[in-house]
């Protein structure tokens, strides 16, 4: 049976990369009818808390990539929070030490300083030199009596190579003399990452770690630490790093790296997965969009490429408008609530049957635009209000046509005698007029459009019309009166 895991250091929000490696694990879990788990590694006490490992949990199901064990779910291997199992890692650190595997230092901060001084003067790696691992007893008792906490360090073979046969990268060698003994349990009894993630995966059963290429680094240590306990080694697949489209890493200057912050920019989820999947996966055939339930049916790791993924902002808009137009009405018009809200429409709630339909309306107006949903705010002044918002005066230009008295005047009266404005009537108005008047559609939309908005383009204007109103559209009128 196949079982992976996510397991998330909860020091910050969940970010896209993240996010790639969870999706990719749950991927491979559904695709071979297996486990997928997620696990929490606060085992950085300073720099962990419940609210990232909240903000995480809940960016995972916003994006529907819900875990069959784990934290909060539950199963039979918990519990699922690393600094809960810290009696488990005791009992392996014990293991370790009392077969000659691993070992008390007592070095002090500033002696491993003073080594890594030395050593990098010498144009060598710093690593530990092992100045603890042949410790006599007296030795041990004096640093005892000085009073020093001593972490447990692994006593890393020499000359061995390590070979890990990596499901995307291939194989890949590390030399054991390139890894000084690594510490697994620090002074204080919490064990390092390279430690705990071993025995958890074992215990957890893992069958499969696929995680971001920046731990490839680790395995070579971890695979030392499998040997030793005598646990079998799991299958490894890292995925590339994310780079922007300069070709450098992805940070926070290129945007929003938080999944959290293209749930509140209002991007739909199924969008946001796509576009991850496709950072680094390719499809087989051509097709571009796929749902979750599709990727999960298409996923292999042998279509992970391992050169970096790129992260192209564009090309998630693109990818978002399409699930935009794909979405009904009503999910739209929630979504689209709040970021009118934040601009000051809708203050009292619940909205009236009114103000709902308008909603909707404006929503249907603007929804083929919009590449996410806070984009709404740059459309509410074609719809709302009695002024004409930033006319263009390259555009008024054309409100001194010829025919434009006409035209306007000709609309004035329509629009006030109309029973109701609903967008049919109003598309009825206009082309009504390109009949009385004998002029081309353009001749008449393009005035009325710019006397209202002060814009050559924008929304249909049938739809501005509609939900615009009466009042506000004689007061868009009267001020474009030349
Ligand atoms: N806690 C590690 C991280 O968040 C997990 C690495 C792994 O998957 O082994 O990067």
């Amino acid at each position: 049976e196949v079982r992976v895991r996510f397991a998330p250091s909860p020091t910050g929000p969940l970010h896209i990369g993240g996010a790639r490696s969870a999706l990719f694990n749950y991927l491979l879990a559904r695709r071979s009818g297996g486990t997928f788990i997620v696990r929490s590694e606060d085992t950085d006490l300073e720099r962990s808390s419940r609210a990232s490992e909240e903000n995480i949990l809940a960016a995972l199901r916003w994006l529907g990539i819900q875990w069959n064990e784990g934290i909060e779910v539950g199963g039979g291997y918990g519990p699922y929070r690393q600094t809960e199992r810290l009696a488990l890692y005791k009992e392996h650190t014990d293991k370790l030490l009392a077969s000659g595997r691993a070992y008390h230092c007592y070095c002090s901060e500033e002696e491993l300083e003073e080594e890594r001084r030395e050593l990098s003067a010498r144009g060598e790696t710093p690593h530990y030199r092992g100045k603890c691992r042949h410790l006599t007893a007296q030795e041990r008792a004096r640093y005892e009596a000085e009073g020093r906490q001593p972490v447990v360090r692994f006593r890393v073979p020499a000359g061995k190579k390590i070979v890990v046969h990596d499901l995307v990268r291939g194989e890949v060698v590390f030399d054991s003399d390139g890894i000084g003994d690594f510490i697994i349990v620090k002074s204080d009894g919490i064990p390092t990452y390279n430690f705990a993630v071993v025995v958890d995966d074992t215990t957890m059963k893992v069958t499969h770690v696929i995680r971001g290429e920046e731990h490839l680094s680790n395995t070579p240590n971890q695979v030392l630490l499998y040997e030793a306990l005598g646990f079998p080694v799991p299958q490894f697949a890292h995925i590339s790093l994310i780079l922007n489209t300069e070709g450098r890493k992805m940070s926070k200057r290129d945007g929003d790296t938080a999944v959290i912050d293209y749930r509140k920019k209002g991007y739909l989820p199924e969008a946001v997965i796509n576009f991850i999947a496709l950072m680094g996966w390719a499809p087989s055939g051509e097709e571009e969009f796929y749902s979750i339930d599709r990727l999960a049916e298409a996923f292999s790791l042998d279509r992970v490429s391992k050169s970096p993924a790129v992260f192209d902002v564009n090309k998630l808009n693109w990818i978002n408008a399409h699930y935009i137009r794909e979405a009904s009405v009503q999910r739209l018009s929630e979504l689209a609530l709040p970021h009118l809200r934040e601009a000051g429409l809708f203050p009292e709630e619940p909205l009236s049957q009114e103000q709902s339909r308008w909603l909707e309306g404006f929503v249907t107006a603007v929804r083929d635009h919009l590449d996410y949903l806070a984009q709404v705010k740059d459309y509410i002044h074609y719809f709302s209000g009695a002024e004409v918002p930033a006319p263009d005066p390259e555009a008024e230009e054309i409100l001194r046509g010829e025919q434009v008295p006409a035209v306007l005047a000709l609309f004035r009266a329509k629009i006030l005698e109309a029973a109701d404005l609903s967008a049919e009537n109003c598309k009825a108005i206009l082309k009504q007029i390109t009949k009385e008047l004998k002029l081309s559609g353009k001749l008449v939309y393009m005035p009325v459009r710019i006397a209202l908005t002060g814009q050559k383009h924008g929304p249909e204007i049938d739809r501005i019309i509609s939900l615009l109103g009466r009042e506000n559209v004689l007061a868009r009128l009267a001020s474009s009166e030349l």
